[in-house]
């Protein structure tokens, strides 16, 4: 198991997993090691995950009826409010084989704001059998109501140091901006390194962003749109022989 995911299997062991969690990783393949962890609260041997007994191996199998796994339906490029009231109905129904009932959504940053709002009244009061993981990109991409009833893990794979890095600095200046902070975001852009292929790795994290923003938010949708375009603008302008230091002040004039 990768180190960064051992924490969560012994919290597991503990029975200190919260009962809802956002696991905010730029690893694709994160549910194959989950499910050593989801193991751990069905498994047949107390707390052992032991991969030989019955649950474990439904487990594996993804055939386990306690355990249910919510991804984007084919051709959509949303998670949809039917879909989130479908577990608000199933997460009342006691758990079929285990103590348990864990919701694994995969790509949750990609709810709509319906599917969210809707999936707040169930992280409110939910079942005590019931556990969801949330798996996502960017917990940014969440609206705040549904982050605050969450705990937020982070799991980055390892060879990716500097995009960590990147994905860190990005997060802190979208909350800046949420925040209408001007001046945090000067202090962080004049501190990054003096480097374009950095520059640019980051504007595309904040475009990222704001694009997931636009997606999942009703209102001010040209101002989103005008900053997405001005991003892109100076997306094109770092490659060209523009003053590094002229770059990091058109950028903090349209943020
Ligand atoms: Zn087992």
């Amino acid at each position: 198991m990768k180190t960064g995911i051992e924490i969560l299997y012994n919290l597991a062991q503990k029975k200190k997993i919260p009962h809802a969690l956002i696991i905010e990783t730029n690893d694709m393949n994160i549910f194959d090691d989950l499910k050593k962890i989801i193991k751990v609260f069905v498994c047949n041997n107390e707390n052992q995950a032991c991969d030989l007994c019955n649950s474990c191996k439904k487990i594996e199998n993804n055939t386990h009826p306690d355990i249910k796994i919510i991804s984007l339906e084919e051709d959509s490029n949303s998670i949809k409010i039917n879909q989130i009231r479908e577990i608000r109905e199933d997460a009342h129904i006691i758990p079929n084989e285990s103590d348990y009932k864990i919701y694994v959504i995969n790509q949750a940053d990609h709810m709509t704001v319906q599917a969210q709002n809707a999936f707040i009244k169930i992280l409110e009061e939910p079942p005590n059998y019931v556990k969801f993981m949330l798996i996502c990109s960017s917990a940014t991409n969440l609206l705040e109501t549904v982050r605050s009833r969450c705990e937020i893990f982070r799991y980055y794979a390892q060879e990716n140091d500097e995009k960590n890095e990147i994905s860190d600095i990005s997060e802190q200046i979208f909350r800046s901006i949420i925040n209408k902070n001007k001046s945090n975001i000067l202090e962080i852009l004049s501190k990054i390194p003096n480097n374009r292929i950095f520059l640019k790795s980051l504007i595309k994290n904040i475009l990222e962003r704001y694009i997931n923003l636009f997606r999942n938010n009703q209102e001010n949708k040209n101002s989103i749109t005008q900053t997405i375009d001005d991003l892109q603008y100076i997306l094109n302008l770092v490659d060209r022989n523009i003053n590094f230091n002229l770059l990091i002040n058109y950028l903090l004039i349209i943020l």
